[in-house]
């Protein structure tokens, strides 16, 4: 198999036939590729593990004198903010190169128990639910502060990850492909890639008919289950290299970051909700909430009013760490109504931000309406949903900039100057809004609406992301 990667390559550019051989090189090294793995695997395990046993830092500790900071800026100021920005970058490199998860669940599955997926794993909502959970519940324990709620959330996902490895599935990653929290916004970040492991239908049909069946080929092991002879973009590929060459018919291969978006991805009604609810709602709100002085005046006309019926259990902050953030001896606890008013602040979030996004895409939809059903009965292109996915530059730039707000914390902490960042993050949020913007006049083209339909539908859109924008404008800015 090996050597059978000439034909689909030998038809590329340079930089394709770069990218192809790199792949080449990435399957012909899966050994070596698995050794770094267990590093990082080692790495990880200490961040997770050794500083829960430690006293939590004083205000004196840095990142360059305490295990416990030097985790918090490990996990949080680089590991989920960059391994964000690698995803529209390399595509789900991260996944399959070097994520400890996704090692951990494959290894398991290697001596597992090998059951069948059942039905109810395979549903498409989790993705949505999975992120909302991990979001909200993140926030309630303050994860991005304690390395006990670090040792919950990130290693109960770690423990679900090799606990589903070993149930299900045969050397595969069944976890990453239906479970993992991040998995859906992984898939949409990295339909943006600008590179992917392309299929010839062409080639694979000529492999099947010639001689070459006869000296064939070991199978490959595609981790998380892509069907591969009919992949047709990046969401799901976790780029291990396996599949390069194979049956001469697939090759890594560079193409347009706008391409998978406009002339591939469909949409559904639960990468809708994860696009306008989750990542622009949700994560606005849980990013948000501390900000805000909305938040700061709510609770306390609540609590009057509590008091002044002398109602008291919702101010008692007697919740255990895993439930509601409980540190008494740093002073940080939260009450049943911080709890409370974080997820309503969460929802509201998403009610508000999310709500006129759907709104919008609704309007743009009714404005420039999907192509009717061609002659084969397969719907054109179009549909809100279709739509829906224009905003992922702006989802995936949103959760950047609020993942990155703890790396800005944590620099202050270290007493770097910070004056370049607010520049930096507005030009990365109109950046983003132009992306999402130009992607959706592109695909508002497709469907045959006059430049009026278009134009109107296109400035609905750009409508609906307003509140979007004036979040971040309140969160940077003013508050
Ligand atoms: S399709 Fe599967 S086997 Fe091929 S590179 Fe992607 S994850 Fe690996």
């Amino acid at each position: 198999m090996q050597e059978a990667s000439i034909g689909l390559k030998s038809k590329s550019s340079a930089i394709g036939r770069a990218c192809a051989r790199f792949a080449d090189f990435l399957r012909d090294h899966a050994a070596l590729l698995r050794k770094l793995q267990w590093g990082i695997v080692v790495i990880y395990l200490l961040l997770l593990i050794v500083p829960a046993m430690l006293p939590l830092p004083d205000n004196a500790a840095s990142v360059f004198n305490n295990l416990t900071i030097a985790a918090q800026f490990a996990f949080w100021g680089i590991w989920w903010p960059f391994v964000l920005v690698s995803m529209p970058l390399l595509g789900r490199s991260w996944c399959g190169w070097l994520c400890p998860e996704g090692m951990l669940t494959e290894w398991a599955s290697e001596r597992g128990r090998g059951h069948a997926i059942p039905k109810w794993m395979r549903w498409g909502g989790w993705p949505f639910v999975a992120f909302a959970l991990t979001t909200v519940y993140g926030q309630l324990v303050s994860v991005y502060q304690y390395p006990l709620a670090v040792l919950v959330v990130l290693g109960g996902s770690t423990a679900g990850a090799m606990g589903i490895g070993w149930y299900y599935g045969h050397s595969k990653r069944v976890w990453c492909k239906y479970l993992c929290p991040v998995n859906g916004v992984f898939s949409l970040l990295a339909k943006l890639a600008p590179w992917h492991y392309k299929v010839s239908e062409d080639a694979w049909r000529e492999s099947l008919s010639t001689d070459q069946r006869v000296i064939r080929i070991h199978a490959v092991n595609c981790a998380p289950l892509v069907p591969l002879r009919h992949m047709k973009g990046a969401s799901d590929c976790h780029m291990c290299g396996r599949c390069s060459g194979y049956r001469d018919a697939i090759a890594l291969t560079p193409r347009s970051p706008e391409a998978e978006i406009v002339h591939v991805a469909h949409g559904d009604a639960w990468q809708t909700a994860l696009i306008c609810l989750g990542l622009m709602g949700i994560a606005v709100g849980a990013f948000l909430w501390s900000a805000s002085p909305w938040y700061v005046d709510l609770k306390q006309a609540i609590a009057t009013w509590l008091i002044d019926r002398d109602i008291m259990w919702p101010l008692a902050d007697n919740a255990p760490w895993f439930i509601l953030t409980h540190y008494p001896e740093v002073n940080d606890s939260f009450s049943w109504l911080d709890g409370g008013l974080i997820v309503a602040f969460a929802l509201g979030a998403a009610a508000a931000v999310g709500g006129s996004l759907y709104l919008a895409l609704w309007l743009a939809d009714l404005l420039a309406p999907m192509r009717p059903a061609g002659q084969d009965g397969k719907a054109g292109f179009g549909g809100l949903h279709k739509l829906a996915q224009a905003l992922i530059p702006s989802a995936g730039v949103g959760v950047f900039l609020g993942l990155s707000a703890t790396t800005i914390t944590l620099l202050q902490h270290e007493g770097m100057g910070t004056g370049w960042v607010r520049p930096v993050r507005f030009t990365l949020l109109a950046l983003a809004v132009a992306w999402s913007l130009r992607l959706a006049w592109r695909v508002l083209g497709q469907r045959g609406a006059s430049l009026l339909r278009r134009g109107s539908a296109w400035l609905v859109f750009a409508a609906g992301l307003a509140p979007f924008v004036s979040a971040w404008v309140l969160f940077f800015a003013v508050w």
